[in-house]
């Protein structure tokens, strides 16, 4: 299996050599040459705990780049430290089905893709003998679950920004308590857009990145979206026990990422009906859905922060695919939306994308009710992310069940939690654990020049 770029100019990667990439190098996103097909293996894989799944879903996409056993190995320690023996567990809740993706370390599905990618790391930087420096910008939820993927890594350094003061306290202490010597927080004085500003400056002093070995973690990254397919499968053997029979699935989405690792599984042949595509009121996904109108607009903060977004940085995948894989037509769709931060489709390519997904904007005061509703009538607690995710599936009648992607434990948002129910929900004792900890972080003004001397010093 060999990999290539969306835009057109980067060609016959290896899997190691897409993943050490992250970003292509010609602008574009690094894809499978071709999509496996897995309809044949759905009657054995049914029977597989979520780590010989793993195995199987990854081992298509990576084939003998790496081989097996050692492949087993990755997936084993990236699953050790989650605190439900099924790793991603389903559970029915009124009419709905919760797919519980909040059993890792920090308590949100980005756990799934980050643990595994840091051993992914670790693996390929020993045998390709050479070391990383990741830089990252965080309002929350990446920030701690990269921290927890990297940590006590070999041959990897991490150095990541937040807006200091404006993260939420449990985020800032999941971050901070980390105190492993190749873990670096670093507390910006101004907001996320500054902290994400100077990241994408250092990137672009290439001499700085060559000698550094920069490198970002963020979900642009294939190894992430490779992880995430495992969890569609699992889910989907826990729901149906006739192969024949389709499912629908409701994810709560930003940066597109985790619905388009759903996508990747019904082009491999998962019976997946629809896809619905649950945003919050930064809404540039379901208005592409709708109107056809990829319009950039200014973010608007919400009770469900990690879907706080501007542009979706996965969607290009998806469109290399509307595109029918063309990748001079993504060269001109890209450029145009790079200039006037509008991308307009219309016609059968519309009709294509609305084929394959539904989409559903979910409003304030919708993901408090529906907090609110689930934690009355089934004492079950839903986070924000999830909620927008569960509203969004009981906007659509459908035949089939609906499996909801449950992205972060409720007690990570305990305030959009006290909104909805008049009480702040029970801390798990990882996270309450936190308060006593130890705390390391460096404040620093919100220059790129201070972030760089800090990575000179610490590495020299
Ligand atoms: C990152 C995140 C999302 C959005 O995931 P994408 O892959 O960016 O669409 C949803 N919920 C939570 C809790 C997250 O941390």
């Amino acid at each position: 299996m060999n990999y290539k770029s969306t835009r057109g100019k980067i060609n016959n990667l290896t899997f190691t050599e897409a993943v050490m990439m992250g970003l292509a190098d010609d602008g574009g996103l690094l894809i499978p040459d071709h999509i496996p097909k897995a309809d044949d293996c759905l009657s054995e894989w049914r029977n597989y705990s979520f780590t010989e799944l793993s195995l199987a879903v990854m081992s298509q996409f990576i084939e003998d780049d790496i081989p097996r056993a050692d492949l087993e190995s990755i997936i084993q320690n990236s699953y050790k430290n989650f605190d439900h023996s099924e790793i991603t567990p389903v559970v029915p809740i009124g009419k709905v089905l919760i797919l519980e993706l909040f059993h890792g370390p920090t308590f949100a599905f980005k756990d799934v893709a980050l643990q595994f990618l840091g051993n992914l790391f670790e693996y390929l930087l020993k045998k390709l003998e050479r070391k990383l420096t990741v830089i990252g910008a965080t309002s929350g939820d990446t920030g701690s679950a990269a921290i927890y993927g990297l940590r006590g890594r070999k041959n990897v350094s991490v150095f990541m920004l937040h807006p200091k003061g404006r993260v939420s306290p449990i985020q800032e202490r999941q971050m901070t308590t980390v105190l492993d010597e190749n873990i670096h927080n670093l507390a910006v004085e101004g907001t996320f857009d500054d902290a994400q500003e100077i990241i994408k400056s250092l990137f672009n002093e290439l001499e700085f990145k060559q000698e550094y070995q920069l490198g970002a973690v963020n979900s642009i990254n294939w190894a992430r979206v490779l992880a995430q397919i495992v969890y569609y499968f699992y889910a989907y053997f826990k729901v149906q026990s006739d192969s024949s029979q389709p499912v629908n699935f409701s994810v709560p989405t930003g940066n597109f990422g985790d619905v388009l690792a759903g996508y990747y599984a019904k082009k491999m042949g998962l019976p997946i009906d629809k896809l619905i595509v649950a945003t919050n009121q930064n809404d540039i996904l379901h208005r592409f859905f709708g109107e056809g109108h990829y319009h950039k607009n200014i973010v608007r903060p919400s009770w469900s922060p990690s879907m706080d977004i501007q542009v979706s940085s996965n969607f290009e995948r998806y469109l290399y695919y509307l595109a029918d894989q063309d990748a001079d037509q993504m060269v001109s769709w890209m450029d145009s939306f790079q200039q006037s931060g509008k991308l307009t489709l219309s016609g059968e390519v519309l009709k294509q994308a609305q084929s394959e997904m539904l989409s559903t904007s979910v409003s304030e005061s919708e993901t408090l009710e529906t907090i609110k509703n689930y934690h009355q009538k089934y004492q079950y607690l839903l986070d924000p992310h999830t909620a927008v995710g569960v509203k969004a599936a009981e906007a659509f009648d459908s035949n089939h069940p609906t499996i909801c992607l449950a992205t972060a434990h409720p007690a990570k948002f305990g305030q959009a939690v006290k909104s909805a129910i008049n009480s702040e929900p029970q801390l798990p004792p990882g996270l309450a654990a936190l308060k006593d900890l130890e705390t390391r972080c460096q404040v620093i003004p919100a220059t790129k020049e201070a972030v760089r001397n800090i990575i000179v010093q610490t590495l020299k």
